[in-house]
């Protein structure tokens, strides 16, 4: 059976399960493996947002000249974050951190291996990475290919527990 192979730019140290990123219930990519290859092209990235603005896009209440907090609520295995809440004004919000992306830009939200920080103006996301880090890490894959590994060898790391077969009938109309 075919399956989807998913991949990204750079995992920051570990690729990730597709239920973990998704909440699928797609059956592969269950786990994610260890890529220490890619940690040697780092992409470290910050943006700032105005908490305002943030307020705005979730559609919640903007708690003018009220105190905020936002922080981490979960993480993946991996050590991605999950979801993040926003403490104000008694009230908290739980967020999930793809949804976030989708809503801020995937350029602007690299990945979601970030901390996550606020003033009371506006709200900081340090982070490293790119992608969702499901599947084959495209920056580990050019690391070890240059290291002299082959695609077999690459592919058998990144997708592990697959077969790679040559019988391509079953993708043809
Ligand atoms: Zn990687």
């Amino acid at each position: 059976m075919p399956i989807k192979t998913y991949y990204h730019s750079r995992c920051g140290g570990h690729t990730e399960s597709a239920k973990a990123v998704w909440n699928t219930s797609e059956k592969n990519h269950k786990v994610g493996v260890p890529c220490p290859y890619c940690r040697k092209f780092p992409l470290n990235w910050q943006i700032k947002i105005k908490a305002a603005e943030l307020f705005n896009l979730l559609k919640i209440p903007h708690f003018e000249r009220k105190p905020f907090k936002i922080g981490v609520l979960k993480k993946t295995p991996s050590g991605r974050v999950n979801e993040i809440s926003i403490e104000a004004d008694n009230k908290k919000f739980a967020i999930n951190s793809e949804d976030l992306r989708n809503l801020l830009g995937y350029t602007n939200v690299k990945s979601t291996r970030f901390e996550i920080s606020n003033t009371p103006e506006e709200v900081i996301f340090d982070g490293t990475g790119a992608g969702h880090g499901v599947g084959m890490c495209q920056w580990g894959a050019q690391f070890l290919a240059k290291k002299g590994k082959t695609y077999r060898e690459i592919l058998a790391h990144y997708y592990p527990s697959y077969k790679i077969s040559s019988n391509t009938q079953s993708l043809l109309p």
